[in-house]
């Protein structure tokens, strides 16, 4: 009796272990296919297309209000998109494309850089977003920009200090594994990091809109008060996930 029960405690101990070691499995390999399904967001392909956003059109309500999310993804991102369709009718892959847009008309630059540019500014905001980073990237700012308040200061500066219309980014500039340097800057117009003709580049691991279209119905002239609340949708999972795979 006494052998029949402790062989019994074994294999429900050994049967958990199993389903737990399942569930951890599916996780993270749900949690790959949900990486390689953001990276097709940016990949596009023949024809471009527009990505769904990721959430809601009100989900980053009260930070960014749901008729500039509208506004902004399904006329300012698709329009983008039909004109970059229209520019490149081949299609292509828009990260190989941007970085030999030297080669390209300027129809391809402002529409290929506008189309890169909202996919990820899309995936790097989310519902209950904002705190400060973790993983590597929370420890790469805090090692690089003392801390993530003065890193933030720096970050919204380069959105600040970009007149006209544009962007301000975070890159990796070079190196790899803990050794990765991270750059702060901005680009104008449609112009990214990623682009041969660039002034700044490096990989882009956050993305802040700073055009007047991503603002302007709730924050009229305000863009320090946008970029201030900004931060509180800033999806840093994502953003670490790109650091990680820099
Ligand atoms: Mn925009």
């Amino acid at each position: 009796m006494e052998t029949n029960r402790r062989d019994f405690i074994k294999k429900s101990a050994a049967l958990t272990v199993a389903a737990m070691a399942t569930t951890a499995l599916a996780k993270s390999l749900n949690k790959v296919n949900d990486i390689l399904d953001k990276e097709e967001l940016i990949q596009a392909g023949t024809p471009f297309t527009l990505p769904a956003l990721p959430y809601g059109y009100d989900a980053l309500e009260p930070h960014i209000d749901k008729m500039t999310m509208e506004i902004h993804h399904d006329k300012h991102h698709k329009a983008y998109v039909d004109n970059l369709n229209k520019a490149l009718p081949g299609g292509g892959k828009v990260e190989e494309i941007l970085a030999e847009i030297s080669k390209q008309p300027i129809a391809v630059r402002n529409n290929g850089g506008g189309h890169y540019n909202h996919s990820l500014f899309w995936q790097l905001m989310k519902n209950g977003g904002g705190g400060a980073p973790s993983g590597a990237l929370g420890d790469a700012i805090k090692k690089q920009f003392e801390s993530f308040e003065n890193f933030q200061k720096l970050f919204s500066d380069a959105g600040s200090k970009r007149f006209g219309s544009g962007w301000a980014w975070l890159v990796v500039e070079s190196g790899s594994g803990a050794d990765k340097i991270l750059k702060i800057g901005s680009t104008p117009n449609q112009d990214n990091p990623l682009m041969d003709i660039s002034d700044f580049k490096g990989k882009p691991i956050l993305a802040l809109d700073v055009w007047e279209h991503a603002y302007y119905l709730k924050y009229q002239n305000k863009r320090a008060d946008y970029m201030t609340s900004w931060w509180n949708v800033v999806n840093w999972d994502r953003a670490n996930e790109l650091f990680v795979a820099a």
